[in-house]
């Protein structure tokens, strides 16, 4: 099977972030493969495992992007392309992204893509199904379970906590969500292994693409951080006061009765 991963590097939410002038700095932030995209690599390689054939990963970014694709690598990827973007696109969104994939996977014939069900920095979980719709393939979105045989392939959905079963048929685009899979951590022998593997880099030029084709249809006008929660405040004496105290504090302080 020709199996695809679409890898997005996303800041690290779990580290501190900061934000100025409506931007998040790189400089402070950590970078990591977006969980969800974890979940798709894994069960690429489990895939491949099973039936034969070949995993490579795909990234649209720059070259700082190389280091998540070697991780991916020693996970057990195969192959790696990173479409670099730096020097040409300036601004991107959904958009940008999934036009460069629809064109670079145009000469490919792909069985299978897997891409993260969101990715834990923009979040809109827009760039799989717009790829699948450009390149006219079927597509299942938050799938938690994927089992191929054939061309058939029987999948569960993931329907915010209940189960969908679909039956579909390949060349198919999935999204992976929690649940599918636990992802694996690169062994010392895959880190060492990576190194070597093919990792390969294009242009928008090679995909025979200019800035115009790929031009944002959005604008992100601010990024800002939630405001800072306030203290939380324990009730303290008879119930029945109690009681009294936080009626009055939510008709009189927080306005919500
Ligand atoms: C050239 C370029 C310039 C950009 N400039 C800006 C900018 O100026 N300001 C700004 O805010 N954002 C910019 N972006 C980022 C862009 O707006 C989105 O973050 C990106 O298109 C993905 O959308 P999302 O984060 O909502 O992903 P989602 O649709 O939520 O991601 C779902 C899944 O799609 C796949 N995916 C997403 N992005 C990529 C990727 N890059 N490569 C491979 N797979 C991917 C992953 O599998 C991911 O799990 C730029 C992007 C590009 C390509």
């Amino acid at each position: 099977m020709n199996i695809y991963v679409l890898l997005k590097r996303t800041f690290d939410t779990e580290e501190k972030i900061v934000v100025s002038d409506g931007r998040i700095e790189d400089e402070s932030a950590e970078y990591i493969i977006n969980p969800y995209d974890e979940y798709a690599v894994e069960e690429a390689i489990k895939q491949r495992d099973e039936h034969g054939g070949e995993v490579t990963v795909v990234t649209v970014g720059d070259e700082e992007a190389e280091k998540q694709l070697r991780t991916a690598l020693a996970m057990g990827m195969d192959k790696a392309v990173l479409i670099n973007t730096e020097d040409d696109v300036e601004a991107g969104d959904q958009f940008t992204t999934a036009k460069i994939l629809q064109t670079y996977f145009e000469d490919k014939e792909p069985d299978l893509i897997l891409a993260g069900n969101v990715a834990i920095d923009e979040a809109s979980g827009q760039v799989g199904p717009r790829l699948a719709e450009g390149l006219g393939i079927n597509y299942v979105t938050t799938i938690t379970a994927l089992e191929i045989d054939g061309d058939k392939a029987n999948i569960d959905k993931d329907v915010e906590g209940d189960v969908e079963k679909i039956e579909t048929s390949l060349p198919l685009l999935a999204t992976c969500q929690q649940g599918l899979n636990d992802p694996r951590y690169p062994s010392l022998p895959g880190i060492m292994k990576a190194k070597k593997k093919p990792l390969e880099e294009l242009e928008i030029d090679d995909l025979d693409l200019d800035e115009d084709d790929v031009e944002a249809k959005t604008e992100t006008i601010n990024v800002f951080l939630p405001p800072e929660k306030e203290a939380g405040r324990i009730l303290e004496g008879e119930i029945d006061d109690q009681v009294k105290e936080l009626i009055s504090l939510l008709k009189d302080d927080a306005k919500v009765l």
